[in-house]
């Protein structure tokens, strides 16, 4: 029968070595936030698939809504002959997505493709071709979003120059030395050094950055970076890939930051596991690119927008933003105990249940060698972690909603346990 080693090898030999995988574990089954490997050794995912699972995974009511689509038709592409679920959600996330006006919907497939036409309406919308990204910020894989990401290595290492006309604002960050003042201090740093506001067409930014280590912006910073952009008329893009659908308490995390951006992406724990992502934001920006100009062959497909339909019914049924915030409680209290303990511990922090815990060296240095260590460890111990973090020395979590309350709890076990053992 086959094992982990033995398809690895296969791996090894069949896939680029670019894609890099972080656990050496092959999946036979999941089920909510339960995995089971091919060696029947059975795990707890506080991974989800990169915050893809808030609501588990394979959730009964997913499955269902996906089965019946597909009893009916799975592609047709929306711009040859068009379908229900598509315009359905559309119409659900126009009233999702933060925002007292009126707002169109667009759909795509992959989160890195939100964004590449996010900036493409911002500059069809503004007449104006720049871009002003963050320091830390993670926007996906494409030529467009890898000159947007905070982030060289291992992104865009080794590939050359990427897009121009994107400018880097320090992401507001005061455990790292960066205050609001400096953040905003660094936008007009480019408005001086680099480029006129009247060439810069979108700010975008993660109100809880993901990749970069689960840093949350103040509700002060977004109001200044809404003012800034009021003042300039440029279009403010909230990347809500990975700290939306319901992740941070409330289903987008710009609800909680008293402003709202213009422009929304959203993708990953929208659609509980299947393919479907896409821009949501104001009526007449939306519109400002010509028919043609936006789509895909398999932009918003029908089982991935069944999936999401299903998706925000859950979110109602299950009460999942209450849970959100009570899961959040939970974790950070047993991240905060373990803290207590522990001076590696630096920092435990979260909107909702996007909570990480930043590790430090006793120089007071970014551990990523340590997080590394928690996460191979808590493996062997059956959880499944991801670090995250511009130095690779955050755990964050991104356990199911829909999780009980005793499968996280043996999961902050295992985290308590990883600490101990790794001590001294
Ligand atoms: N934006 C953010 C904030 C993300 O976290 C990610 C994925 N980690 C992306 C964009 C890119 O999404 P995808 O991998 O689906 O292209």
């Amino acid at each position: 029968s086959k094992t982990n080693d033995s398809l690895m090898q296969r791996r090894h030999a069949a896939v680029a070595r670019g894609v890099s995988q972080i656990h050496p574990i092959f999946v036979q089954r999941a089920e909510n936030a339960t995995v089971w490997d091919v060696e029947g050794r059975q795990y707890i995912d506080f991974a989800g698939g990169i915050a893809v699972l808030n609501t588990g995974h394979r959730h009964p009511k997913v499955m269902e809504a996906v089965k019946r689509q597909m009893e009916q038709f799975t592609h047709t592409c929306f711009q040859v002959l068009a379908y229900e679920p598509y315009v359905e959600l559309c119409e659900k996330l126009n009233t999702l997505v933060p925002g007292d006006f009126a707002k169109k919907t667009l759909l795509v497939t992959t989160g890195s493709e939100a964004l590449e036409n996010a900036v493409k309406i911002a500059r069809a919308a503004t007449g104006r071709a720049g871009v002003i990204a963050f320091t830390g910020g993670y926007h996906g894989r494409t030529m467009m979003t890898l000159s947007m990401n905070g982030k060289v290595s291992p992104y865009s290492a080794g590939m050359g120059l990427m897009p121009g006309g994107v400018y880097r604002a320090q992401f507001p960050c005061p455990l790292h030395g960066v205050s609001d003042d400096d953040a905003i201090a660094s936008i007009e740093r480019i408005f001086k050094n680099d480029a006129e506001p009247r060439d810069i067409a979108a700010i975008v930014i993660e109100p809880v950055q993901g990749e970069g280590g689960f840093y949350v912006a103040s509700q002060a910073f977004m109001k200044k970076l809404r003012e800034l952009c009021d003042l300039h008329g440029i279009v403010l893009v909230a990347d809500e890939v990975q700290s939306g659908a319901g992740r941070t308490g409330t289903f987008f995390a710009m609800e909680q930051m008293g402003v709202a951006p213009d422009l929304t992406t959203f993708a990953k724990s929208i659609a509980g596991g299947f393919p479907v992502a896409g821009v949501c934001g104001r009526a007449e920006m939306m519109d400002a690119i010509a028919p043609g100009g936006l789509g895909g062959t398999y932009a918003g497909n029908p089982l991935a927008c069944a999936a999401a339909l299903a998706v925000i019914e859950v979110f109602e049924e299950e009460n999942l933003l209450a849970r959100s915030n009570t899961l959040g409680e939970m974790i950070m209290g047993r991240l905060r105990d373990i803290a207590a303990q522990d001076k590696r511990i630096g920092d435990v922090r979260g909107l909702g249940a996007m909570v990480a815990c930043e590790l430090f060296t006793s120089e007071c240095r970014p551990d990523a060698e340590l997080a590394a260590k928690v996460v191979a460890l808590a493996r062997d111990k059956g959880l499944i972690l991801l670090s995250c973090g511009q130095y690779g020395n955050v755990i964050r979590i991104l356990v199911p909603l829909t999780a009980s309350d005793m499968e996280v709890q043996a999961g902050m076990d295992i985290i308590a346990a990883c600490f101990a053992e790794l001590a001294g």
